[in-house]
């Protein structure tokens, strides 16, 4: 599966590839990195289900690597249509791979993280990827800044 939630959902969460849990189930975001998103989504008082969630990359990069350029590429159409077809209020962009993706931006996420950016026509906000958070719980603090960013920019539209 390349991507899990809801079809008409108000928000959408876009992270790197699938990792080992992620391409055994077909499940974006089950592992780890997954736990964390869910509990970031609880704090917000939403249920996976409540949100669409998807990857730049649909296949594990070999050895968990962080894919190459080409290779999101090579994704990038499905992901296009993943976004037109399910028309979120707004993006949320975990990590660098994302914004890469989805702004076109190779600074770091300090630098454009904290302000609403476009894709193809859509708001996305930008933020630590949960296994950034998972090794650098510090960032916590600036993530949920963020998170409370998406629900605000998602209350306006
Ligand atoms: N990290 C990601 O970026 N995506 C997943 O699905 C799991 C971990």
């Amino acid at each position: 599966m390349v991507g899990d939630g809801a079809l008409d959902a108000e928000l959408m969460f876009v992270g790197e590839a699938p990792g080992y849990h992620e391409d055994r189930q077909g499940i974006p975001f089950v592992g780890q990195s997954g736990k964390l998103l869910t509990t970031l989504l609880a704090g917000i008082g939403l249920r996976r289900e409540d949100v669409f969630i998807a990857n730049v990359v649909k296949c594990r990069p070999p050895g968990n690597r962080v894919p190459e350029p080409a290779e999101a590429e090579a994704c990038a159409g499905f992901l296009d249509r993943q976004v037109d077809a399910i028309r979120p209020a707004v993006i949320c962009a975990l990590g660098a791979t994302a914004v890469r993706r989805l702004l076109g931006d190779e600074r770091p996420l300090s630098a454009v993280r904290g302000r609403a950016h476009q894709f193809r026509g859509v708001p996305v906000i930008a933020t630590y990827h949960p296994a950034y958070l998972l090794r650098n719980p510090s960032a916590k603090a600036l993530t949920w800044q963020d998170i409370r960013k998406v629900m605000e920019l998602a209350r306006a539209t």
